[in-house]
């Protein structure tokens, strides 16, 4: 029971034998299970998102005991090294990108770790691998249970599922025997035609529900949690619509340039980088309508209606509505930034936009009038991601009261990172004779307020793939919806004009800020959490 009268009590904790609600890594929406016995496949095993992100959330959800016994993992790239020389390198990776593992630990986690050597153009390759597969069934009890973790160079994901489906290695769906699953990174597609033929190449290979297309921004627990901060509450609703709200923003600013990744990133830039991806997931949550049920295609289905309900940008309106910066030099000695033109394997006279930003619309009953405003860039002064709501203004002045005739309006800021956590923004009375107003805030901060940090984003995606939850992967008409209204912008920018240029270290190009102020608006400044 809890001591304080105003707190609910907190549920009884589970009977012996009875499955207990997950912890430090719960959704809302389901309870802890551990995964079936699994073979997890990584193609791109050597490279670095398979170092810096999956063995080290593989290594914690090992620790929390959130693997099956019968558990094995096979790295593949086109390196030929051995099982030894591979399971070194995964070590080295977790020294450097988590906490070094306990030897004894390690070892007994690493004699489950193999690797298989080729290029996945060549049918030799998947023939090594399903030898190494059918060799885990029997030594480890994986019981033909596969999921693959594509982290491969773009170009490769739809041959590299062919293959998978030309050597046999994919159960049928419907299989009850079996079960294969793959997951898909980011980027997928540059555009709604390339996003529509890797669909239909996964979809030749896989059914729907075997696909997991990851965006890592749906694995960050105030995302999560935003669906239950909305849904759970009953205060919120009342005021989550245009009745309430003036309008939204979204912001994903990074600090860094392009960290040497400008092979990828000239021909991607922002707008296909970030917008198509994160900022419009954020936005379909922020603007969904309640789920019939917390399933994860009655969650898809309403986030596809948002898609759905925004009107394309075409012809001038992208003019009006989008726009677009790079980074240029700025700064001397030590705090010097080179221009994104001046980084390594940049082209010369690139018109890669480094920032982009759009007024969108949502067309519907809930939403019809209220702008939500989405900005992303590199080289901004903080790396801070958070959305905005905004409320309107109180109707009456209260004038007779106060000093000052223009209290601020309330604002909701929902911290996506790098804390997680959400404030509130009201006007407040200064203490004193005189009737002065001041902006205040109320801050709930994730990790006070529950005395942990939030677990990384691809142990929660992980998990949820080898347990086959697919709430937080997006689905093929979710992507092929976003790419929809994102194309004819990129499209656009392709055919002409160039972006604007913003000193490095600075809130983006100057029509970032015109784009609020022609309606009498402007960008908060992302407010770090202490
Ligand atoms: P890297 O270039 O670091 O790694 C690519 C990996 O793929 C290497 O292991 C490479 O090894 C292997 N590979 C490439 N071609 C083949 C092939 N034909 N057959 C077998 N293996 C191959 O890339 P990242 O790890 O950074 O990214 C992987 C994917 O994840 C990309 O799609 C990226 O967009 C996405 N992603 C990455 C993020 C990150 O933080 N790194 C974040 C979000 C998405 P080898 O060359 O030896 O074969």
């Amino acid at each position: 029971m809890s001591d304080d009268p105003h707190l609910p009590d907190v549920p009884p904790a589970p009977a012996a034998g009875e499955t207990p609600l997950r912890t430090s890594l719960a959704t809302p929406f389901q309870r802890v299970r551990t995964p079936d016995p699994l073979a997890l496949v990584i193609f791109g095993g050597t490279g670095d998102l398979a170092r810096r992100k999956l063995m080290p959330a593989l290594w914690k959800l090992k620790e929390d005991g959130l693997l099956p016994d019968a558990f094995c993992i096979v790295g593949n790239s086109r390196e030929d090294i051995d099982d030894a020389e591979y399971r070194q390198r995964m070590r080295a990776a977790l020294e450097e990108f988590a906490d070094a593992p306990d030897a004894g630990e390690w070892e007994e986690f690493a004699r489950r770790i193999f690797y298989v050597h080729g290029s996945t153009d060549d049918p030799r390759t998947f023939a090594a691998l399903r030898e190494r597969l059918d060799e885990a069934d029997r030594e480890h009890g994986t019981r033909g249970n596969r999921l693959f973790y594509l982290a491969l160079p773009p170009s490769v994901i739809a041959p590299t599922a062919e293959g998978l489906g030309r050597a046999g290695l994919v159960c049928d769906a419907e299989d009850a025997e079996c079960w294969t699953r793959i997951i898909v990174e980011k980027p997928f597609g540059r555009d709604l035609k390339t996003a529509r033929e890797l669909n239909a190449a996964l979809l030749r290979v896989f059914g729907e529900p075997q696909i997991f297309r990851i965006d890592h921004y749906l694995g960050k627990e105030t995302l999560q949690n935003l669906l239950i901060f909305r849904f759970a509450n009953v205060i919120w609703e009342p005021l989550w619509s245009r009745t309430y709200v003036d309008h939204v923003q979204i912001t994903v600013a990074e600090s860094v340039g392009v960290e040497g990744r400008a092979g990828y990133y000239d021909r991607s830039g922002a707008l296909r980088d970030m917008v198509q991806s994160h900022l419009l997931q954020i936005l379909t949550l922020v603007a969904m309508e309640p789920p019939a049920s917390y399933d994860a295609d009655s969650i898809r289905n309403e986030k596809v209606k948002v898609l759905q309900s925004i009107p394309l940008l075409q012809g001038d309106d992208i003019q009006r509505c989008a726009v677009r910066g790079q980074y240029a030099a700025s700064g001397d000695g030590d705090g010097a930034m080179a221009g994104y033109l001046d980084e390594e394997k940049v082209p010369p006279g690139s018109r890669t936009e480094t920032f982009a930003a759009v007024r969108l619309a949502v067309d519907n009953w809930r939403w019809a009038g209220v702008p939500f405003y989405l900005r992303t860039g590199k080289r901004l002064p903080a790396k801070a991601s958070e959305v905005v709501i905004r409320f309107r203004p109180a109707p009456h002045p209260v004038r007779d009261l106060v000093q000052r005739d223009d209290p601020a309006p309330n604002a909701l800021v929902l911290h996506i990172q790098p804390d997680e956590g959400i404030s509130l923004f009201f006007e407040a009375k200064q203490p004193g004779l005189r009737g002065l107003l001041r902006p205040v805030s109320m801050d709930f901060d994730y990790c006070k307020a529950f005395g942990m940090e939030s677990p990384e984003a691809y142990q929660r995606l992980l998990l949820d793939a080898m347990l086959g939850d697919a709430t937080l992967f997006a689905r093929r008409d979710e992507v092929e919806d976003a790419w929809t209204l994102i194309t004819p912008i990129a499209e656009a920018w392709e055919a002409g004009g160039e972006p604007e240029r913003y000193p490095a270290g600075t809130w983006g190009p100057r029509c970032a800020d015109e784009l609020l102020r022609r309606e009498g608006r402007s960008w908060a400044v992302p407010s770090v959490m202490e």
